[in-house]
């Protein structure tokens, strides 16, 4: 029987490379966690309607790239294609917007499915950190946002990143600028599947990425000049705030982004090592969602980074993060005595936080010695039965190799007080 593989388009995280996975999570969660931001945790699946109506129906992610099924009980689920959707019906669901705390600051972070053409930064199954901010309608809070992005890119040491922003209006001139498109739009030589994409969600159609329909939309309304007097004031107010925070960034005109919900400020991350697949990270602000999925009216801000890509784009800019060996102390038993009371001392070790390996299976003292130098332990501990006669324990230091005897009922003081 032939071995199982990992479904087309996944791929599996395995060590070591899967600590620099980790890392990337929490680089990403840190700035948020200090800036008020909860941690959420929504399922991995969801009513089928809820992005259906939440993300659009126009949108790819919901008529092809979705994985809709049916449960035997008849329900109609899908796995989740993306965060925001998911992270606002469960504030909605457990009232967190009534709490008399307005904006409810989130962060999850966690898997995503899409039924996409896998490619290299582009996959069926990836991951997302990402943040909301509900409840609120503040230039400030849109401007928070993309700094601690920002902040968790360059704490990464990630260089080569760029911050595309743009203002889509809102309900009352994204509308005109709406019809002004699709005017333009009908006049142009596109195939039958854009022009409907032009008269269902005709800002889509500028996100078109073939060539020949970018040449046709040279000319095309530009929304900047549709904005309303509200819709310019809160963006400049943005865009000085940013700004100010040292942050720089590029007007993007034509930013429109694959997802319905979009109002005012949308933002994307690209990186310039990554081809084509070079968004690393976006988001936006959405006024209108919570009532497009039966909440009241709550404006609300947020993004989603993509881990898969930044661990990309840490390798494309030659980026090794500085991960610490994750063991301390390798320990090494020479005999049935020694490794009972070596195991006890393991335990003991990290219990008071001393991270600590053991030397499993009944490997020989050079097979042994090895492991101990692949974990990138600081110490080995070695107990033979001559140091148990003797009541102490040998402490070699991988790095110098000097070795000192250590009494047994010392060492794990001993050691916390060198590693602690
Ligand atoms: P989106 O929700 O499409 O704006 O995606 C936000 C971020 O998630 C993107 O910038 C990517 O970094 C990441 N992402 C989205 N789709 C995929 C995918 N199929 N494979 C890998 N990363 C993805």
């Amino acid at each position: 029987m032939s071995t199982f593989q990992a479904p087309k388009g996944t791929y599996d995280l395995l060590p070591p490379d899967s600590a620099t996975y980790l890392a990337v999570r929490e680089a990403i969660a840190a700035p948020l966690r200090g800036a008020g931001y909860g941690y959420i945790e929504t399922p991995g699946f969801e009513n089928v309607e809820l992005f259906a109506r939440g993300v659009g129906e126009s949108t790819d992610i919901v008529t092809k790239e979705m994985y809709a099924f049916e449960t035997k009980g008849g329900d109609r689920l899908a796995l989740r294609p993306e965060g925001t959707a998911s992270v606002l019906r469960a504030a909605l669901e457990a009232n967190l917007h009534k709490a008399g705390n307005l904006p409810v600051k989130l962060w999850y972070s966690g898997s995503y499915y899409r039924y996409e053409r896998p490619q290299k930064g582009r996959y069926r199954h990836f991951s997302q950190v990402g943040a909301e901010a509900i409840g609120a309608e503040d230039p400030a809070l849109d401007a928070e946002l993309i700094i601690l992005a920002d902040q968790a890119y360059r704490s990464l040491g990630l260089r080569n990143f760029r911050i595309l922003l743009n203002s889509l209006g809102d309900r009352e001139c994204r509308p005109v600028y709406r019809a002004a498109l699709q005017d333009f739009l009908r006049g142009l030589d596109l195939d039958e599947e854009t022009l409907r994409r032009a008269e269902i969600n005709p800002l889509r159609v500028l996100d078109d990425k073939r060539e020949a329909v970018q040449k046709q939309l040279t000319g095309a309304p530009l929304l900047r000049d549709y904005l309303c007097d509200a819709c310019k004031a809160y963006h400049e107010e943005v865009r000085e705030l940013i700004g100010a925070a040292g942050v720089a960034f590029e007007d993007d005109t034509k930013l429109v982004r694959g997802l319905d919900y979009y109002t005012r400020t949308t933002f994307e991350f690209v990186h310039d090592g990554l081809g084509a697949q070079s968004a690393v990270g976006g988001g936006g602000r959405y006024d209108g969602l919570s009532e497009m999925i039966g909440g009241p009216e709550l404006p609300s801000v947020g993004w989603a980074l993509g881990v898969d890509r930044t661990v990309l784009a840490l390798e494309a800019e030659g980026v090794e993060l500085a991960l610490p060996a994750t063991t301390s102390v390798y320990a090494v038993p020479l005999g049935e005595e020694a490794r009972r009371v070596l195991f006890a001392k393991v335990t003991e070790l990290r219990k008071v936080g001393v991270s600590t390996d053991f030397c499993f299976g009944s490997k020989g003292m050079k097979a042994a010695m090895k492991s101990a130098n692949r974990s990138g332990a600081r110490y080995a501990l070695l107990l033979g039965e001559r140091d148990l006669a003797e009541n102490v324990v040998q402490l070699k230091d991988m790095e110098s190799g000097e070795q000192t005897a250590l009494g047994l009922d010392e060492v794990v003081a001993e050691l916390e007080s060198r590693l602690g």
